[in-house]
């Protein structure tokens, strides 16, 4: 997990049909709070079409570099991803697991700050509508209340720096605190097929560190003949896949590339701008 930038302007389906459909949501549950808080009841849905639309997706995809905002795996055209609402929008919970409470964060359903891209596995399988908080009896339970008391466990991939929180040792991931420690239980940021991803991503960072460090030179090192040797290359070809080494170790740990997280905790000084 990266701290991600986000446009400053939102797309603007969220400020016109977004705005429009919020007031209706305020206006339901004004007129019947008690109804909005039965567990089950659905009064508050939001409008799939408006948050989800092709142009906030894309927006969020291009501020995200294509990555997800929590595992930062690289979407692909088996895995598209979904608009993920960082407060849930229609429900939460506070425990792990836990039971959902009614309603959820409605009217943010709209917001820009509060929509991300996330992958299918973080926000389906893991997050879904667990929302803790440090104390739960400060939680906006409607849209008049503020959400400044809140003080929310979860990092929030464009606001919070996930770094101070959450670290790396080659491709394990380890807790800096609670919030560190709740981000990566909501977030399953420790799942074996992510571990096992970012641990190839070390290794194919390890073979370019290696083959970066090639010059091909006159007179050839007997490593450097038996590079080319065994790959049937040429020295300009040599030369070639070392320069292509070099540049992905140095964009490694850049914002557009995959685990970057993990990169700077173990590479610091890679350069990360
Ligand atoms: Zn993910």
């Amino acid at each position: 997990m990266i701290q991600v930038t986000k446009s400053a302007t939102e797309p603007a389906i969220l400020g016109r049909r977004g705005t429009r459909h919020l007031r209706q949501l305020e206006q339901l549950y004004t007129a019947d709070p008690a109804a909005c808080r039965a567990p089950e009841n659905t009064r508050l849905k939001s409008r799939d079409g408006i948050y989800n639309d092709a142009t906030v997706k894309e927006q969020l995809r291009l501020d995200q570099h294509k990555k997800c905002c929590y595992c930062e795996s690289l979407f692909t055209a088996t895995s598209y991803g979904d608009v993920e609402h960082f407060r849930p929008k229609a429900g939460y919970q506070q425990d792990w697991r836990g039971p959902l409470s009614k309603p959820g964060y409605y009217w943010l359903a709209y917001e820009w700050t509060n929509l991300l891209f996330s992958c299918q596995l973080c926000n389906q399988e893991y997050k879904g509508n667990y929302f803790p908080l440090r104390d739960p009896a400060t939680r906006a339970l409607m849209h008049t209340e503020a959400l400044n008391r809140e003080q929310a466990l979860l990092l929030h991939p464009a606001l919070d720096n996930p770094a101070l929180h959450i670290t790396f040792v080659q491709d394990a991931i380890k807790a800096l605190d609670d919030r560190g420690e709740a981000s990566i239980q909501a977030f399953g940021l420790d799942r074996p097929d992510l571990i096992k991803s970012r641990l190839d991503r070390l290794k194919e960072l390890f073979y370019a560190r290696i083959v970066g460090a090639l010059k091909f030179m006159a007179p050839l090192e007997e490593r450097e003949q038996e590079f080319l040797t065994e790959l049937g290359l040429s020295v300009a070809e040599g030369k070639e896949a070392a320069a292509e080494a070099r540049q992905i170790w140095q964009e490694a740990a850049l914002d557009p590339a995959e685990y970057a997280g993990m990169v700077r905790a173990n590479f610091p000084h890679l350069p990360q701008h």
